[in-house]
C-alpha cells in the first residue's frame, strides 16, 4: 500500500512540475513585445480563461510597476480587498531572482484572507521579458496553490487520497480531495523544488481496518476446495483399492463356483432351523429338484421319503441339540423328485461364521447306490460260487451214482432178456399170463436201458463230455417221453393234450437231454395244478409249432402249458437259480437243468403267463441239417 502511494506522489509531483513548465511556455508566449498594454489584455484573457490555477496575471514595467492586469473570470478579483501592494514584496524578491537567472523564479506563498471570511494561499511567479538584451518588463502570474492541484494533479490522484502542498516545516497550505475510509492511514511526501521555492507535495491515504470476513469466506471456500480434492483423492484411492477387492472377490467366488460344480460330491448346509440355505449342482442333480425348489426347504426336507420322515426329524433334532454326528458318516436313503430311492452318505461339519457362532451345517452327500450295487453283485457272486461248489459236489455223487447204478440195471436188463428166454422156451409162453409177463419183462428191459442212457447222459453232463447231437423227429420225442407223463398224470387227474402237426421237420438235438427237458417242465406243470381246488380244470397241453428266432433262425418251437396258479414276480426272478424251490421235497435243480441243456442247444429256455391262469414254458431246436438227413449225425458242440 505504501509502496503504492509512493509511486502515486512521485507521480503527481511530475504531473505538477510538468504543468507548470507548460504555464511557464504559457507566459513566454504572452510577452507583450511591440503591444500596448490596451492590446496586451485580450489575449491575457484568452489565457486566463484557461488557466483556472492562476488567479491574476500582470505586466510590470521593468521597474515592478503595474502596466495592466488581469484577474481569474472564475472568481471575485482575490486583491481586490486588500490591494496588491501586500504583495508586492513577493513580486519583488521573485522578479529579482528571475532577473538574476534570466528565467521563471517563485516566490514562497502567502496567504491572501478573502471577503468571504476564507483565504487563499498564493504563490507569485515571475518571468522576465527581455528586448535588445534588456530587461523590457515582468509577467507575474499568482498560483491559487489550492486550483493548482485541481488543476494539475491527476483525478484518480486526488478521489481515493488526499493531496496536499505542505511547507517543509509541516505546515499545511493547500488540500484538495480524500475520503476518510478508515483509521490506518498512509502518507507519501515529494519535494516539488521551484526557483526561489521549495514546496511538498504530500499524499494522505486512509484504509480500514482489514475487512478480515472476505478473506475468511475466501480462506474458508478455498480450505473446503482443498479438503475437497483431498477427500475426492482419497476416495479415488479408497475406490481403486475397493474395485480390486470386489475383482480379488470375484475371482474367488468364481473359483469357488467353478469348484463346487466340478464336485460330484452333493453339497448342502442348513441353518440351526434345519432350512436349507445352500445346494451345489451335484446335490440338485442327485435328487432331481432344482436349486429353487430346496432353498429355504425347512423340514421335512422335498427329498425325504415319506415314511422316514419321523425317523430323520428325530435324527435332526438329536443334531440340532448340539451332539455331534459321527465322523465315518451317516447311512441314510434319499427319494428322488421322480419317487426312485438310492442310499446316501453324509458327512456333516457345522457351520461357524466369522464371529465364531455356529450359523448351520455343512453336509457333503455321496450317493452310493453303485457301491451297492456292487456290493450285491459279489454277494451274488459269492452266493452263485457256492451254489457252483454245491453242484460240483451233486456232480460228483451223481457220477458216482451213474457209475454204482450201472451194473445194477445192467443186471435188471440181464435179468428181464434171460426172464424172457425162459418164458419163450417154457410151456406158458402160450398162455395168457405168459404173454402179460413177458410184456412186463419187455418194459423192464426197456426202461431199464432208458435208465441206463439217463445216467450215462448225465455222467456225460457232469464230466463236461461232448454231447452227442442227431436228427430226431418230433413224434419219437414225444412217443418216448408220454407215457411216463401219462403216468403221472393219471395220478392227479390232469389231461394231457398234445397240440403238434405231423409234417413237422426233424430237430437237431441230444435227445435224451431234451427228453429229460420235456419230462421235467411237464412234471412241474401237473405239480402246479395239484393244489387246485376240485372240479376245476387241469391240463397240460404240449405244443409243438415251426418258429423263427434270433438266435436259431428257422426252428420248431416246445411249450409246455399248464393251467395252474401261475408264478409270482418274486418267485420269477428266482426261477432258474440252481436250489431255488418252493416245494417241501424238491431239489431246486430242474429249471436250472433245463435252462442248461437248452442254452447248450443254442437256444433259450424262457415262461410266460397263459390266460385265464397257468404259465407256458417254451424254447426253440434247431432244425436238422436237411442234406443228410436218413442217418443220425454225430455232431460235437462246444460246452458253455
Ligand atoms: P423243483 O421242481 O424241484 O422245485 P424246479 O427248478 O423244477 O425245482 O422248479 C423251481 C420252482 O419253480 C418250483 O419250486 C416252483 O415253485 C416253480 N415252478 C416251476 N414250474 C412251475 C409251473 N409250471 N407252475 C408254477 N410254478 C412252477
Amino acid at each position: 500500500m505504501q509502496d503504492l502511494l509512493e509511486r502515486d506522489t512521485i507521480d503527481a509531483v511530475g504531473d505538477v512540475r510538468a504543468a507548470m513548465q507548460r504555464n511557464v511556455q504559457t507566459l513566454q508566449s504572452l510577452q507583450p513585445e511591440d503591444q500596448s498594454p490596451a492590446s496586451w489584455m485580450a489575449p491575457a484573457e484568452e489565457v486566463m480563461r484557461n488557466h483556472r490555477e492562476w488567479v491574476r496575471l500582470e505586466w510590470r514595467d521593468p521597474g515592478l510597476q503595474l502596466q495592466v492586469g488581469v484577474d481569474s473570470p472564475y472568481r471575485t478579483p482575490v486583491f481586490a480587498r486588500l490591494g496588491r501592494d501586500n504583495a508586492q514584496v513577493e513580486v519583488a524578491q521573485a522578479c529579482a531572482l528571475a532577473q538574476r537567472n534570466s528565467a521563471a523564479a517563485y516566490a514562497p506563498s502567502t496567504y491572501v484572507p478573502l471577503p468571504d471570511g476564507l483565504g487563499l494561499e498564493v504563490m507569485e511567479l515571475c518571468l522576465p521579458w527581455y528586448q535588445g538584451g534588456r530587461v523590457r518588463g515582468f509577467l507575474v502570474a499568482s498560483y491559487a496553490l489550492s486550483e493548482m492541484l485541481e488543476a494539475m494533479v491527476r483525478r484518480e490522484h486526488t478521489r481515493a487520497q488526499e493531496v496536499s502542498f505542505i511547507e517543509p516545516d509541516g505546515t499545511r497550505l493547500a488540500v484538495r480531495g480524500g475520503i476518510h475510509r478508515g483509521q490506518r492511514l498512509f502518507s507519501a511526501q515529494q519535494l516539488l523544488a521551484l526557483p526561489g521555492y521549495t514546496l511538498v507535495l504530500r499524499l494522505d491515504s486512509w484504509r480500514a481496518e482489514p475487512n478480515w470476513w472476505p478473506h475468511l469466506l475466501t480462506a474458508l471456500v478455498m480450505g473446503l476446495s482443498l479438503a475437497l480434492v483431498t477427500v475426492l483423492a482419497f476416495l479415488a484411492r479408497d475406490m481403486r483399492r475397493r474395485q480390486r477387492a470386489e475383482r480379488d472377490l470375484a475371482d474367488a467366488l468364481a473359483f469357488r463356483k467353478a469348484m463346487e460344480d466340478s464336485l460330484v460330491t452333493g453339497l448342502r448346509a442348513r441353518d440351526l432351523q434345519g432350512r436349507i440355505t445352500y445346494v451345489n449342482p451335484a446335490f440338485c442333480e442327485m435328487v432331481g429338484f432344482r436349486a429353487d425348489e430346496l432353498l429355504g426347504q425347512g423340514i421335512p426336507a422335498p427329498y425325504w421319503p415319506p415314511e422316514k420322515v419321523d425317523e430323520y426329524g428325530k435324527r435332526q433334532a438329536w443334531r440340532l441339540a448340539g451332539n455331534t454326528p459321527p465322523r465315518e458318516g451317516t447311512e441314510s436313503e434319499f427319494q428322488r423328485k421322480n419317487g426312485e430311492r438310492f442310499p446316501v452318505l453324509i458327512f456333516e461339519a457345522p457351520l461357524i461364521n466369522a464371529k465364531g457362532l455356529q450359523t448351520g451345517w455343512m453336509s457333503a452327500v455321496l450317493n452310493i447306490s453303485s457301491q451297492r450295487a456292487s456290493e450285491e453283485l459279489s454277494r451274488a457272486t459269492l452266493d452263485r460260487l457256492q451254489a457252483t461248489a454245491r453242484l460240483a459236489t451233486v456232480g460228483e455223487m451223481a457220477s458216482l451214482l451213474s457209475h454204482e447204478l450201472n451194473q445194477p440195471l445192467a443186471a435188471i436188463a440181464s435179468y428181464a432178456s434171460g426172464s424172457q428166454n425162459l418164458l419163450q422156451t417154457q410151456a406158458h409162453a402160450a398162455d395168457a399170463v405168459g404173454a402179460q409177463i413177458g410184456q412186463a419183462l419187455d418194459h423192464i428191459a426197456e426202461q431199464a436201458r432208458r435208465a441206463g442212457l439217463v445216467i450215462k447222459s448225465v455222467h456225460n453232463f457232469v464230466r463236461r463230455r461232448d454231447q452227442s447231437r442227431q436228427a430226431v423227429a418230433v413224434q419219437t420225442l414225444i412217443d418216448s417221453i408220454w407215457p411216463l407223463v401219462t403216468l403221472q398224470a393219471r395220478k392227479t387227474g390232469v389231461q394231457l393234450l398234445i397240440d403238434c402237426p405231423t409234417d413237422l421237420p426233424s430237430v437237431w438235438c441230444d435227445r435224451t437231454m431234451v427228453e429229460q427237458v420235456l419230462i421235467n417242465l411237464a412234471r412241474n406243470g401237473i405239480q402246479a395244478m395239484q393244489s387246485l381246488p376240485a372240479g376245476q380244470a387241469r391240463e397240460l397241453r404240449l405244443s409243438v409249432r415251426p418258429a423263427v428266432s434270433a438266435e436259431l433262425g428257422q426252428c420248431l418251437e416246445f411249450a409246455m402249458a399248464d393251467r395252474g396258479e401261475g408264478i409270482s414276480p418274486a418267485v420269477s426272478a428266482q426261477l432258474y437259480t440252481p436250489f431255488f424251490t418252493t416245494k417241501s421235497e424238491g431239489m431246486g435243480l430242474g429249471l436250472s437243468l433245463c435252462r442248461t441243456v437248452i442254452e447248450q442247444h443254442g437256444g433259450r429256455l424262457q415262461h410266460r403267463a397263459v390266460w385265464p391262469s397257468g404259465t407256458e414254458f417254451f424254447f426253440a431246436l434247431a432244425l436238422a441239417p436237411t442234406d443228410d438227413n436218413t442217418s443220425p449225425q454225430r455232431q460235437a458242440l462246444p460246452q458253455s
